[in-house]
């Protein structure tokens, strides 16, 4: 594109259009994209950079995939959308059956939704329509710890982080929920039974005003890019079961193999009651995700009044959506995927190491596709985007969090000019 239209275009780009967590007086820059292939995002000036981000976790396959453009091509020759209040489709069908058979043993009754965020609601408004519907409307709250994301939306905000997320600005407003401090110990590290001493005293105490206890598995995404101890999570499952509170997985970020495993629960073998899934579900095409329940969820919620579970986005079982979801968990099943992301972590764990003794950096760590650098001290956005831009990667850190998490497609060479221009940068600091 010429120059002077590049100009026009982040001229309006500035005066019209809000972009997310940002400023419309004094935003910060942003980069035209002309296109993105593979693991690359091409800007209109004709430079091209290594994708770190995935699209924020989700164009898995990278972009332009031919499995997934033909998925999406030859849905849309049939039909992009029809309402499914009262029909039905193949599409809509096939991925329920991928869904079912991928997810954690249990989890068999299928909600479409739009976004991750939407997922949230639902599953929110599914355990609290479940503890109605069996005789408990006084399990009406929430559990959650903190440092956790679970979405923009009003009770997907209540739940996340205090102080990161928005709970200041809505303070008042926004439901209040029961937080307890994250857990400290890390994936890899020795088990400590004092890590889960707060969670297991709020049920304790609070069960009878708990519907739920909602975390993302093993990985806590936006919130703080923090790794814990799997056994967290077993424990908390113990807990839910024996307080009969029910357990919400968020793996809308973790799904789908990002951290080694094709969902963050099964690092701790649980199964949850209700589970978020979104981003990489259509492998960043569209937006798009899933609620999945159990079906003692699904049978509380359909035997009390109204007999019915409250909810039915527009377009819900959006076909497109769900023919090109169809082929991404089609390429995400492949034998090679999950081998391919243990090679990417090795990768990352030898690329990233030299910059833990940089002075600058607190602390590095890895799990499946995730390398995270985290600063002493927050970085200078604008500043860091630049010396980003112009070593040929894209990377977008928040706060003090340094991050990447590659399509899996990334190649070996790929890989190494992303980590590598990502610690030059880092160090320059
Ligand atoms: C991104 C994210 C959400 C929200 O999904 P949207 O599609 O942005 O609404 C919820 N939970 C987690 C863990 C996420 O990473």
């Amino acid at each position: 594109m010429k120059e002077e239209n590049i100009v026009d275009i982040l001229d309006y780009d500035r005066a019209h259009l809000w972009h997310p967590y940002t400023s419309m007086e004094n935003p910060l820059p942003v980069y035209p994209v002309a296109s993105a292939h593979g693991a690359y995002i091409e800007l209109e000036d004709g430079r091209r950079l290594i994708d770190g981000m995935s699209s924020w976790w989700c164009a898995v396959h990278g972009y332009n995939h031919p499995v997934l453009n033909r998925a999406a091509k030859e849905q849309l020759d049939r039909m992009s959308h029809v309402m499914f209040g009262g029909l039905t489709h193949r599409p809509a069908v096939e991925l329920a059956h991928r869904l079912v058979a991928m997810a954690p043993e249990g989890l068999e009754k299928v909600f479409y939704c739009d976004s991750g965020s939407v997922a949230v609601e639902v599953a929110v408004k599914m355990a609290l329509q479940y503890m109605y519907t069996t005789g408990r409307p006084a399990r009406n709250r929430l559990a959650t710890i903190r440092s956790g994301y679970h979405g923009d939306t009003w009770h997907a905000m209540s739940v996340c982080d205090p102080v990161t997320g928005m709970h200041s600005i809505f303070s008042g407003r926004l439901p209040v929920q029961y937080f307890v401090e994250r857990p400290s110990v890390r994936v890899g590290e020795a088990w400590r039974d004092a890590d889960f001493e707060p969670m297991a005293r709020l049920i304790e105490e609070r069960h009878g005003e708990l519907a739920a206890v909602i975390v993302e598995p093993v990985v806590q995404g936006a919130g703080g890019m923090w790794f814990y101890h799997p056994e967290y999570l077993r424990r908390l499952r113990e807990y839910c079961d024996r307080y009969d509170v029910l357990l919400i997985a968020d793996e809308i970020a973790t799904g789908f193999g990002r951290t080694g495993r094709m969902f963050a629960s099964e690092w701790a073998g649980v199964v949850p009651d209700i589970m978020c899934v979104g981003k990489a579900i259509t492998g960043g095409y569209m937006s798009f995700a899933a609620v999945l329940a159990t079906g003692r969820v699904a049978h509380g919620i359909s035997h009390g009044e109204p007999g019915a579970f409250m909810h039915g986005p527009t377009f819900m079982g959006n076909p497109l959506a769900c023919a090109v979801a169809c082929a991404s968990l089609d390429l995400l099943c492949a034998d090679s995927l999950l081998p391919r992301i243990g090679q990417i972590e090795a990768a990352l764990r030898r690329l990233l190491a030299p910059a833990a003794g940089l002075p600058g950096v607190a602390d590095v760590r890895v799990l499946g596709a995730i390398g995270v650098i985290e600063m002493r001290e927050p970085v200078d956005m604008a500043d860091i985007q630049r010396r980003f831009v112009a070593e040929g990667i894209w990377v977008r850190p928040f706060g003090r969090l340094v991050y990447i998490m590659p399509p899996y497609i990334i190649t070996d060479e790929e890989l190494e000019a992303l980590a590598g221009a990502l610690v030059r940068v880092v160090e320059a600091l």
